[in-house]
């Protein structure tokens, strides 16, 4: 194998589940963290703790590693074009992913795939226009750099005035959908090889994700679909890396993308535990050059997550099942903190 050396753009729990499944196959890792207390701390062989603008520690970075992947897509791209070359996965993946905007019109321009309806927003007036146009109904996102909800705003006829003295500009509207559940798919891929885990089902409260269910409680005929579509994306992508793609099934068994993560996904930490190869045993294979392997699921589970203050039960919780500290420096609430999973 090729053991070269694995840099990681950032140091939050993904980063820390990828450098223990680093070191599981002998692949030295270092970290790029902007905060100084980070997840990954003590599981990478080195690290770089800096701001993104920062040339120089940017640059000693670079340095460090042979190949770089990402546990986050909030990345300034001025930062990831300067390594292009030695990312997986590509930088036009993680391009489309960052930006909503760019990630629905990229969604429906594939045959078989689909969103919600969607509007660009750049202004009030068109707040105003396209709010009329989806009912009332809807939700503001801003294009970039939301997560857990953040960056979101339900509209309605009634409060679409507050956002009047709000700088509206690249947000999208999107229509807010009853939908019968949220699943998501996990596709590892390289030249060769795409590997998928099986869809889990999704349940979120305040828009964060609170438990991921496997096995998804779906007709095969739902999860063959939401397969179909995660293999259309991926393939598309010539995906090198792990691509999680979010979706709603509607009440009408019709698959919708509602988003994708081209890198480890929280809805994927069931794997750790209930299958022989994680979503980041899979991911580090690709980055090594090493063959994909089937996840194998053993067990059926369910992966809950540790929010805000749950973290003070987290000895009583870890008594009982088997948890995930994620070493966070400062509890806050809506962060996540942990995640235990309980077999069925
Ligand atoms: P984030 O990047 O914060 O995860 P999402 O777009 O996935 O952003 O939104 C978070 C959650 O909010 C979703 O998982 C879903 O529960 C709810 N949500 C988002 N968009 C819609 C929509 N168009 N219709 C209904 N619910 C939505
Ligand atoms: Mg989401």
């Amino acid at each position: 194998m090729n053991k070269k050396i694995l840099g990681i753009i950032g140091g939050g729990q993904l980063g820390m589940f990828t450098c223990i499944a680093a070191k599981k196959i002998g692949l030295k890792t270092v970290v790029f963290s902007t905060e100084r207390q980070f997840s990954a701390k003590k599981f990478c062989d080195e690290y770089v703790i800096s701001e993104f603008v920062d040339q120089n520690n940017s640059n000693k970075f670079f340095d460090l590693a042979d190949f770089f992947t990402i546990e986050t897509e909030n990345i300034p791209l001025d930062f990831l074009k300067k390594i292009k070359k030695k990312l997986l996965p590509s930088l036009n993946i993680i391009e489309i992913a960052q930006n909503r905007l760019k990630e629905k019109k990229y969604l429906n321009a594939l045959p078989g795939v689909k969103t919600v309806k969607y509007f660009e927003i750049n202004n009030y007036y068109d707040l105003e226009n396209k709010a009329e146009k989806l009912n009332f109904n809807c939700i503001l996102k801003t294009q970039e750099f939301g997560y857990d909800g953040k960056g979101q705003f339900v509209i309605n006829s009634k409060n679409l005035d507050r956002f009047k003295e709000m700088n509206l500009n690249k947000f999208i509207l999107e229509e807010k959908i009853n939908f019968k559940c949220e699943i998501s798919v996990i596709v590892v891929g390289n030249s060769k090889q795409q590997v998928y885990y099986p869809p889990v089902e999704n349940i979120h409260s305040h828009s964060i994700l609170r438990e991921s269910i496997f096995p998804a409680r779906i007709s095969s005929l739902i999860k063959n679909k939401a397969l179909k579509c995660a293999e259309i994306i991926s393939r598309d992508f010539e995906l090198n890396g792990v691509l999680a793609i979010e979706m709603f099934v509607t009440n009408d068994n019709q698959i919708l993308i509602n988003e994708m993560a081209p890198r480890p996904h929280n809805s994927g930490h069931w794997s750790i535990d209930s299958c022989k190869f994680s979503q980041f045993d899979n991911l580090v294979s690709v980055l090594a050059e090493e063959k994909i392997n089937q996840p194998e699921p053993s067990k059926n589970c369910k992966m809950i997550n540790i929010i805000g203050d749950d973290y003070f039960k987290f000895n009583q919780i870890s008594s009982k099942y088997k948890a995930y500290d994620y070493f966070k420096k400062e509890v806050r609430p809506s962060r996540k903190m942990g995640h235990y999973v309980v077999f069925d």
